[in-house]
């Protein structure tokens, strides 16, 4: 191999980045063996992540595909002992869908075959327009999915020639650290390359903003919530923002009432009703309320009483920290399975139990609030246009996920025109938005606020156009 100048100043960078992290000097060949990518320090973490990139971007398409593989790999084969470990350790959603998630990421993510040139011919010759590495990348990544977040936001930000550094939810940080050394080891046998992905084993409120304010780190991708989408907004660098949903479900009188039901427990039962994107809370219109509300219990589904309602809002929201937010979730509750939600209100229901479901009017704070739990409110409203209204009222302006069930082309049409959300599902469950049961890829960063919507490999890219004058078009 021939030693150039841009190879040495590689192996110095990455040397030098093992020795600020405490770690002692590798074997010095460009790409050995390391921390394989966690540091305890964001400068190292950078440093390493941009020496890799640099060597990365030189390499072809080839390289790109084989280091996507492995990621795809490693879930796919040890998703169960990852699925197990990652509801281990953050104690929220259930394992099922935790392996799920890590299986689907194996072929539903896009890869390298997303990229794409776009030409240009003409008399005065021909431009290429491609689609370039933005260089390294800081990843916020959220507790609801540790690793499946990770790994999907890995898989589209190599596929286009970029590097990570990720700081991630610290309730879920031990198994984004396995899952990162296990995809650099891999990465590093199939192409010679480690620290293609870096992470904090101990990420803070303050890593995140150094992450922010680094200035190696050349673009932002945040999954979360509020707090945090507001902060990488404020960052002068270009932001990929997966924001908060609190998505609305509109049931009217021409709905195929046994689907609708269905698919209301289908996504809002998913890992415990974490998905962004699932069923939070319901609005359907009086002539076919009841009817919805006895087809929900075929499908292990059990109907809370009023009392047995208020028993559960009274636990599991606490006191807001001010007049504009006077209650906010119970931690205590999220992500906690159906049977023991009802067990902590003193009643008894089978253990398989999907989802809880009751009737409520909008003002409990189940409706206004995304409440990460499977209990679902629904709300009696009088007529489709004032379900719509709701629904717009309460899924807050985020512009995430809304989902109708309705055979009136008009209501659909108005409704999704009137909720402008980045998914817009019809007669099927909300998982259908992101390629489940419905046609579509999947990413688990949906960018709400920021417009890129479902995250692909292009999302992480800057175009690029090479222009050859009155020469190469060849007709
Ligand atoms: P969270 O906002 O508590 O945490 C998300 C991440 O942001 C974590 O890594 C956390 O440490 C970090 N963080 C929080 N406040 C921060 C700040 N001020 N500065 C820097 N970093 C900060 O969210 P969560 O409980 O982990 O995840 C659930 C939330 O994420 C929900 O609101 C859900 O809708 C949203 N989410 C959105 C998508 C999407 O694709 N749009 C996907 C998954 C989750």
């Amino acid at each position: 191999m021939q030693v150039t100048d841009e190879i040495v100043r590689s192996v110095v960078s990455q040397v030098l980045a093992q020795m600020r992290n405490g770690k002692p000097p590798s074997n010095g060949r460009a790409g050995a063996a390391s921390a394989s990518g966690v540091f305890n320090d964001v400068d190292a973490a950078v440093s390493a992540a941009v020496a890799s990139q640099r060597q990365f971007e030189a390499r072809g398409l080839e390289d790109r595909r084989k280091a996507v593989a492995c990621v795809r790999k490693i879930c796919l084969e040890q998703a169960e002992q990852l699925g197990r470990e990652e509801l281990e350790e953050t104690k929220i959603g259930r394992l099922a869908a935790k392996i799920e998630k890590l299986k689907v990421i194996a072929d539903r993510i896009p890869g390298v075959e997303f990229l794409k040139t776009d030409a240009f011919s003409g008399e005065n010759g021909i431009s290429l327009q491609e689609y370039a590495p933005f260089g390294v990348i800081g990843v916020i990544t959220p507790v609801t999915h540790s690793l499946p977040t990770l790994a999907c936001n890995a898989i589209n930000m190599l596929a286009s020639g970029n590097a990570l550094v990720v700081n991630p939810h610290p309730s879920g940080a031990k198994i984004a650290c396995k899952g990162v050394q296990l995809f650099n080891r891999a990465i590093h046998a199939a192409i010679g390359l480690d620290n293609l992905i870096t992470i904090l084993s101990n990420p803070t409120l303050e890593s995140a903003q150094a992450i922010f304010d680094h200035r190696d780190i050349r673009m932002l991708c945040v999954t979360g919530g509020p707090a945090v989408g507001r902060a990488a907004l404020r960052s002068p660098k270009r932001a990929v923002v997966a924001g908060p949903g609190n998505p609305p479900v509109v049931v009217d009188e021409t709905a195929d009432i046994d689907n609708a039901a269905r698919s209301i427990v289908l996504g809002g039962a998913y890992d415990n009703n974490l998905l962004c994107i699932g069923e939070k809370e319901v609005f359907a219109v009086a002539p076919v309320f009841d009817e919805l509300m006895t087809a929900m219990t075929r499908y292990r589904a059990v109907r809370l009483d009023a009392a047995q309602v208020a028993a559960l809002t009274k636990a599991a929201f606490v006191k807001g920290p001010d007049e504009k937010h006077p209650l906010v979730v119970n931690k205590d509750y999220i992500g906690q399975d159906a049977a023991v939600l009802a067990e902590r209100i003193g009643l008894k229901v089978p253990a398989d139990t999907e989802l809880l479901f009751g009737e409520t009017d909008e003002s409990n704070p189940f409706v206004p609030e995304e409440q990460m739990m499977p209990f679902v409110p629904f709300v009696r409203v009088p007529d489709v246009d004032t379900a719509i209204a709701l629904a717009k009222k309460y899924e807050h302006g985020f512009k995430h996920t809304s989902i109708i069930h309705s055979r009136n082309v008009e209501t659909i049409t108005r409704m999704g025109r009137e909720m402008d959300t980045t998914l817009f599902i019809q007669n099927g469950p909300s998982t259908a938005g992101l390629g489940t049961g419905g046609e579509g890829y999947l990413s688990f960063s949906i960018a709400t606020p920021t417009g890129e919507g479902v995250t692909t490999p292009l999302t992480f890219t800057r175009q690029r156009r090479s222009t050859t004058v009155k020469a190469l078009r060849v007709l």
